[in-house]
């Protein structure tokens, strides 16, 4: 048999949570080394990995 959940015990259990500080990771372009997000192309020069992904400014292409 479940038992009923206290008030306290379910607000307790639902206190543990926090928001975590963005996990970035240095851009792997050498010109660039800005902080971005791991696995991802980097959101200032557009590249992933060594390799232009992205135009960050060029649109037209
Ligand atoms: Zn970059």
């Amino acid at each position: 048999m479940q038992h009923r959940t206290s008030r306290a015990r379910a607000r307790h259990r639902r206190a543990h949570w926090k928001t975590s500080a963005p996990a970035l990771t240095p851009c792997t372009n050498p010109l660039c080394g800005k902080a971005t997000a791991p696995h991802r192309v980097c959101q200032h020069c557009g590249f992933y990995r060594g390799r232009a992904v992205l135009s960050p400014v060029d649109g037209d292409t």
